[in-house]
This record gives structure tokens, sequence and C-alpha cells, in this order.
């Protein structure tokens, strides 16, 4: 059994050990929090062991009624491998903690790209993080973006892509995040940093992104452009997409049309907190013209990294192949939405370009 520590227990951290405790070949040891909230009464109830992230505020977890198993660094002690969910910046202020107790570290994305080995994405670079001692998980949109990119890039090649990324305000329970009631170019200079991120899984890529915030907590709405160096149809592409297990390709008859619907399906679906592992590419939206691909894609920023959080620690222990490690994240979390879309038929959908798209 691999034994993971969680440092950091917030949108990802918890989410993380959720999906760990779901592994047959992984335990948690224990969550470091920095203070006895909510989500400390819910660790606690759901039997992870309990490290205080800040020792000196200790105390107030046994106010609270919540028992502490320790500090933080016996928790990086008993860890075979930590996963800092911490707020940007904050891992890598841990880094050296994990670094002393020789106990390997994944960062997630809000860290620099330098902070690790390896830049992460299990579809795009698995083998890239075999044995290491460090990796960031890149960010639910660069984790986004590579998912399409790798199987575009391997079928077709790709001369440049383009991106605009209509990116949520902040997630729902952050309060304190905007806009409330505004449309903001974020960064206004261009390019965002999102597509020299992405560069960190694919060296050489040719990609210009821009970003915007929107006053929505729901998802992010990615539009692409891609130029791709082959000829190729719109149903192959589909075809492409729709044999990728982290990516769920919309069917034209499922009546989703936003974020708003995604989600609702997701609840109606039970996912755990309405979670959406994957990339939803709108069916309707695979566009050719020339050989510029266009699409539409909504990316749950919560939850899109966790598969490759758990990916990232089979990687790093070597204890999977790519393939192996995919398959059983997928089916311990039930990733891979697989309903038939209704209201389409074999006409309304063209393969017939499908065997001769190389041509
Ligand atoms: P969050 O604020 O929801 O959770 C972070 C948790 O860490 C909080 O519970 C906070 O109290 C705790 N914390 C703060 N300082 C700490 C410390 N010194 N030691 C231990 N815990 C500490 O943040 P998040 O959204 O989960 O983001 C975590 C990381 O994941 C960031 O790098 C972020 O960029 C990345 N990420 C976030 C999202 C997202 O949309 N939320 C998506 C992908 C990646």
């Amino acid at each position: 059994m691999i034994r993971v520590g969680v440092n950091g227990y917030g949108t990802i951290g918890k989410r993380v050990a959720d999906a760990v405790s779901l592994q047959p070949d992984m335990e948690v040891v224990g969550v470091a929090k920095t203070k006895p909230n909510f989500e400390a009464h819910t660790a606690d109830q759901r039997g992870y062991e309990m490290y205080a992230a800040i020792p000196d505020r200790a105390p107030l977890f046994g106010d609270a009624g919540v028992e502490l198993a320790g500090a933080v660094d016996e928790l990086v002690a008993a860890a075979d491998i930590m996963v800092d969910c911490t707020p940007s910046g904050i891992g890598a202020e841990n880094k050296s903690l994990y670094e002393s107790y020789d106990t390997p570290a994944i960062f997630q994305g809000g860290e620099d790209a330098d902070i690790a080995e390896v830049s992460f994405n299990a579809r795009s670079n698995y083998g890239a993080a075999r044995g290491a001692d460090s990796v960031r998980v890149v960010s639910c949109n660069t984790t986004g973006l590579s998912r399409v990119i790798a199987p575009l890039q391997e079928a077709y090649g790709i001369e440049q892509v383009r991106t605009t990324l209509v990116r949520r305000g902040g997630d729902p329970s952050q309060n304190t995040r905007g806009p409330i009631n505004d449309i903001l170019p974020n960064p206004i200079s261009i390019p965002s940093h999102h597509g020299p991120d992405v560069k960190t899984i694919f060296p050489g890529l040719a990609i210009d992104t821009l970003g915007l915030k929107v006053p929505v907590t729901l998802m992010h709405v990615h539009a692409l452009n891609v130029t791709l160096e082959s000829d190729v149809t719109a149903a192959h592409v589909r075809q492409l997409l729709e044999g990728e297990s982290r990516i769920y390709v919309i069917g034209e008859g499922m009546g989703i049309d936003g974020a708003g619907k995604l989600k609702d399906f997701a609840h109606d679906a039970g996912r755990p907190r309405g979670d959406i592992w994957e990339n939803c590419v709108w069916g309707e939206s695979i566009a050719i013209s020339g050989r510029d691909l266009y699409l539409f894609q909504a990316i749950h920023q919560e939850s899109d990294v966790i598969p490759e959080n758990i990916d990232a620690i089979r990687a790093m222990t070597e204890s999977a192949t790519a393939a192996e490690s995919i398959e059983l994240t997928n089916r311990t979390l039930g990733v891979g939405i697989t309903e038939s879309p209704v209201g389409v038929t074999d006409t309304d959908t063209d393969h017939s370009g499908v065997e001769a798209a190389d041509d």
C-alpha cells in the first residue's frame, strides 16, 4: 500500500484524500489542516487522521473537539508520498519540509513550474514522472488543454493552438473573489500564463492563450482554435475525442447548453460534490475550416486534476504503467460518462471520413 499524506485540506485536498481512499493500492495516512473548521469535522467523520499544519494552533483542534494525531512533520515522516494541496505559494514554502524527510511530494498547479522536476498530465507525459521525487500536477485549465492537445498532436500534428479561456471568478466557497458584475480580460496583457504553462507539458508547442474572468463559480469554458498539420473531418476529430477516457463529448440531444446544465447533470448522476472529472466538449461545436479545428469545452476547475494526482502518485512510485494507472483511477473514481446521447442517430453523426482522414 502506498501511504499518502495530504497537506492542505481545501477544495483540492479533500477531493484528493477521498480519491486516494478509493484506490486499492493506496491509503490516506492523514491530512494536515491549519484550523478545525467544518472541513476538519468532515475529515474526522471520514476517518482521516488529522495533523496540525501549524503546530502552534494545535490547541484549537482540541477546543473544537477534533482529535489530533500529531503535527505535520510527523505526517510527512509517516507518509510514502505527500500531496501538497495548500494555496498557491505555500507549497513552495513547504518543499523543504518534504525534502528534510526524503518524502517525495506532489505540488499543485498554483505553484511555479520550477518547484518540481516534472509538470504532469497523465495522458500527455506520465512517463516523465516515473521515479521523480517532486511533480507538479498542472492547473485545471492546463490539464483541460493538455487532454485535448495530446490526442490531436498524436493523430494529426499541430501547427498552432489559439485558445480563449473564459474563467470562473472563483470556486463556490470563495466568497471574496469576483468579479460580481463585470467581464474582465484577465490578464489584460497577452498571452495569459496558460500558454506557457501548457508548454511545460508540450515543449515547443506553438500556443497562444487569452484569458477572461466572469461572475460564475461553475466551470471554465475554453474556445479552442487548433491549426492541424493534416486535413481531417470534424467527424474524425469527434471520434478521436470520443475515444479519450477523460473527455466527454456532449451529444446533441442531451440538451446541455451550458455549464449550469452540466453541473446539474453531474449532480443528478450522483457524482460526489457534483464533480466532473472529464473535459466536456460540445459535439456540435467541433468544426473544421481548412486545417483549422474549432471547439468549445467546459472544465470543472475543482475536480479535473483529481484523477491526475492519483496517476502522479503511481508514476512517482513506479507502481503502474500509464495505461494501468489511468484505467484503475478511472474505474475506482467512476471517470467516464457513458450515457448514449439521446436523439443522436447514426445519420446525425457522419463518420464516413474517419478511415480516410490521414489522406
Ligand atoms: P483552497 O484554499 O480551497 O485550499 C487550501 C487549503 O490549505 C485550505 O484549507 C487552507 O486553510 C489550507 N492551508 C493554508 N495554509 C496552509 C499551510 N501552511 N499548511 C497546510 N494547509 C494550509 O485552495 P485550493 O483551491 O484547494 O488550491 C490548492 C492548490 O490547487 C493551489 O495550488 C491551486 O492553484 C491548485 N488548484 C486549484 C484549483 C481550483 O480551482 N480550486 C484547480 C486546480 C488546481
